[in-house]
């Protein structure tokens, strides 16, 4: 099943599809790798779990498809590598592994989940700074508990609060439909904490959907593998193409 929400639309599009494993699509990023912001014509991003043997075990396998056309993809080398900074300042040092459509030759960076588009930081640490700020917290004290600058988690609220309501729409469908019952959460003060409750919500969803395989990962997570990274991308729409299990 894929899920489409962008403000543009305003609406949810649910597509259906039952496949085991649909990588997360995001026309966006590589920023980092291209360094310049604005229309990417870098590869499309795909969020993958965090298990590289896995990982290398689907593309042998054929089992990662292409966002474009569907087609397997297959190893095409590496990106560059990255050093994200994990809780406690010790240092994931990750390479993403590219791939290549067999169909269409698209190039594809398949982005491990922990990780977010564009931040040096775990998506566990910001998104602990995150529910932190939604629990009331200032960014210095956040800052201060996470050993982090002030001013990169200063960073990081702004941009959840400059998309936030958009966040909460995407999430709120997301835990609709991945749980004909869901617990949705009331107001929770800000809309900053209003779309961590929804972030939270889609990830208990999810969990109840797809059982221990998605308990074992965090929200935040789970967040960066429905936003192919891009949580905390610029810009009001958030794009969700899948709401298939990514692990
Ligand atoms: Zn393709």
């Amino acid at each position: 099943m894929s899920v489409i929400l962008d403000q543009a639309s305003s609406g949810l599009s649910v597509v259906s599809g039952n496949r085991n494993w649909l990588p997360f699509f995001m026309s966006d990023d590589n920023v980092s790798m291209s360094g310049r912001g604005g229309p990417s014509t870098e590869t499309p991003m795909l969020t993958v779990g965090n298990d590289e043997a896995e990982v290398e075990r689907r593309l042998s396998e054929g089992r990662l498809e292409c966002p474009v056309c569907a087609a397997p993809l297959r190893g095409w080398g590496h990106g560059r590598v990255r050093v994200i900074r994990l809780a406690g300042g010790t240092g994931w040092r990750a390479r993403p592994r590219r791939a290549i459509c067999a169909g269409c030759g698209t190039t594809h960076v398949l982005l491990p989940a922990g990780m977010l588009a564009r931040r040096a930081d775990s998506a566990a640490v910001i998104g602990a700074a995150l529910a932190g700020a939604a629990a009331g917290l200032g960014h210095r004290t956040l800052a201060a508990r996470l050993g982090r600058a002030a001013s990169t988690v200063r960073g990081w609220l702004r941009r959840l609060a400059s998309r936030a309501e958009p966040l909460r729409s995407a999430f709120t469908a997301l835990a609709c439909a991945l749980d004909a019952d869901p617990l949705l959460p009331g107001p929770a003060g800000s809309p900053l904490a209003d779309a961590v409750a929804a972030i939270l919500a889609a990830a208990a969803a999810a969990a109840r959907r797809w059982g221990a395989v998605a308990s074992a990962v965090s929200p935040w997570e789970l967040a960066s593998a429905v936003t192919s990274g891009g949580l905390l991308c610029p810009g009001p729409a958030v794009q969700m193409i899948n709401t298939s299990c990514p692990w």
